[in-house]
């Protein structure tokens, strides 16, 4: 049995629209993870923001309170995938490091572990519930603290770079790569924080870019385009 912690990153759901949510893209999504869930796969999901707020690129208001929005960007964000993963027959669950009234459960290693046991797919919405954290370092986090395999990271770009492919077209992509060396040459990952607590705790990760076909699928099967981050 395989465990994975999929990273899907707000940018990337909200597909062309670069805001808010295209379902199309979503429901691709939903449909390839059923593939998993159908091939005996245990699947954790973090979802990051970006579609709607970041903490950071507020300007005028306090940094707690600019995240503390950001990390309810994210429960809506897992609610809204959760559902259309439902919609495709799955069985989901969002937990959340808080409690938000009989919206979503609070979460713990035991809960997930049991919805697991259940084929659910488990949703880990809210961040780590601190300020000046990332969904990168939540994903991190909560693969290790469910004990995964590994993470996969599913972005907007197709892997990682030893400069940025969107403004140097000579820009190398990595087969393979090193925690170390993602963190010796700040290559663009997850953030630091993240790459720390991934090298510490050994959590191998997965790069690709999600618009590709069966790009998650073959991810979770090791037939990997993008990049593998190895500890
Ligand atoms: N956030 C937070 N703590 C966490 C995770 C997320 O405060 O543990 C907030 C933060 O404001 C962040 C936003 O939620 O900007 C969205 O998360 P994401 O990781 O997508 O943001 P990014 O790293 O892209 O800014």
């Amino acid at each position: 049995m395989k465990r994975l912690l999929l990273k899907l990153s707000g940018e990337a759901l909200a597909g062309d629209r670069k805001t808010g949510f295209d379902e199309e893209v979503v429901t691709g999504v939903a449909k390839q993870v059923r593939k998993l869930v159908d091939d005996g796969f245990q699947i954790g999901i973090v979802i990051g923001g970006g579609n709607f707020w970041r903490g950071r690129s507020s300007k005028n208001i306090n940094r707690t309170k600019a995240d503390e929005i950001g990390m309810l960007a994210t429960v809506m964000n897992c609610i809204y995938v959760s559902e259309i993963f439902r919609s495709q027959g799955m069985m989901t669950s969002v937990l959340t490091p808080f409690e938000i009234g009989g919206i979503t459960k609070l979460f713990s290693k035991d809960r997930s572990n049991k919805y697991f046991a259940h084929n659910m797919v488990v949703f880990y919405g809210g961040g780590t519930g601190s300020p000046y954290f990332s969904t990168d370092t939540t994903a991190v986090l909560r693969a290790i603290e469910i004990d995964a395999d590994e993470l996969l990271l599913a972005k907007a770009v197709d892997g990682v770079y030893d400069s940025d492919p969107k403004s140097n077209p000579n820009a190398r992509k990595y087969d393979e790569v090193s925690i170390q060396e993602v963190i010796d040459k700040q290559l663009q990952v997850v953030d630091m924080t993240a790459s720390i607590l991934a090298k510490e705790n050994r959590m191998p990760m997965v790069v690709f870019g999600l618009d590709g076909e069966d790009s998650i699928v073959n991810a979770a099967h090791g037939k990997i385009t993008g990049t593998r981050v190895t500890v």
